[in-house]
């Protein structure tokens, strides 16, 4: 069976999927994204990933593509055209292909939207879930405006890549101060030795991952205190637990960071409760 992509309008292969030369996305990382997960045919917390999507939108003041219905109907269409029961949908909005010029295009420039899917193999990220993971810190160099979905990653790739050559799997942003922003895709959380889970707030500085929001609906019906504030290197380095969110990871433990164990240096039982009641309490969308 082939990979099928949405492209403007039109379901096409995906090996021949293509936008075009002066899109914005491709000029200027001038788009946005979202990317949600699919599980057991159930798409996770739809109506957020889009509320967000619409603000990433009117952030940048880009047009919408599409209505929310219309929209909806699309996701699903290509979930089904490619036969995903267990996987994500990564959508793409740009502000369209115009003759290369920093200046927005003319209004009437139709903005271009991209959306494929793909299967995820289960085992990989229960791997991940038994073993954790081990991170990198590194300085937090990005523009201001992380809390818009824009597909501008260069940062967050090159913190990647450097955990990669350095025998880990993931970076944590900390800035000039110490205290600690977020991961390279993802939210930090710790639990502190006191029990309380920990997570800096969202406002700005950081995105305000769906995962993150879902998790304190979670915490709420297994009676966890959740506190949002600030947390500095040093507590993060002493606590019971640290764990990432994500739509694609939903709740990922940390095992090493710069090469020290947090606590015993094995996932914690709290992240692990979490992850099993997350989708039971996230909002699920069939396909
Ligand atoms: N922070 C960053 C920088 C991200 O790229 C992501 C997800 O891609 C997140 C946080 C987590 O957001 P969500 O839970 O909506 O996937």
């Amino acid at each position: 069976m082939s990979r099928i992509a949405y492209v403007n309008g039109q379901y096409v292969r995906h090996a021949e999927a293509a936008v075009h030369v002066e899109d914005r996305g491709f000029q200027f990382a001038d788009g946005v994204y979202e990317v949600c997960e699919v599980r057991q045919g159930m798409i996770v917390d739809l109506t957020r990933h889009l509320n967000r999507l619409d603000r990433s939108l009117r952030e940048l003041k880009m047009a919408s593509p599409m209505s929310r219905a219309a929209l909806t109907f699309v996701i699903r269409e290509v979930l089904r055209r490619n036969r995903v029961r267990n996987g994500i949908f990564y959508l793409q909005v740009t502000r369209g292909a115009a003759r290369r010029d920093h200046y927005f295009p003319a209004p009437d420039t139709p903005p271009t939207i991209t959306i494929t899917a793909k299967s995820t193999d289960p085992s990989v990220a229960a791997k991940k879930y038994a073993n954790g993971i081990k991170v990198i810190i590194v300085p937090e160099n990005r523009w201001d405006r992380v809390d818009i979905k824009t597909v501008g990653l260069l940062p967050n790739v090159l913190a990647k890549q450097q955990a990669k050559e350095q025998g880990a799997q993931d970076a944590i942003f900390v800035d000039r101060n110490g205290i600690v922003m977020e991961g390279a895709s993802s939210n930090v959380w710790i639990v502190t030795p006191e029990g309380e889970l920990v997570t800096r707030p969202a406002e700005h500085g950081i995105l305000k991952g769906i995962t993150r929001t879902t998790l304190m609906d979670v915490a709420a019906t297994l009676d966890l205190k959740v506190a949002e504030r600030e947390f500095k290197i040093e507590e993060m380095m002493a606590a019971r637990e640290v764990f990432f969110t994500s739509a694609t990871g939903i709740c990922v433990p940390i095992v090493e960071i710069d090469g020290k164990p947090i606590a015993n240096g094995h996932p914690g039982t709290v992240s692990a409760s979490i992850r099993d009641a997350f989708f039971d309490i996230a909002e699920k969308t069939p396909i």
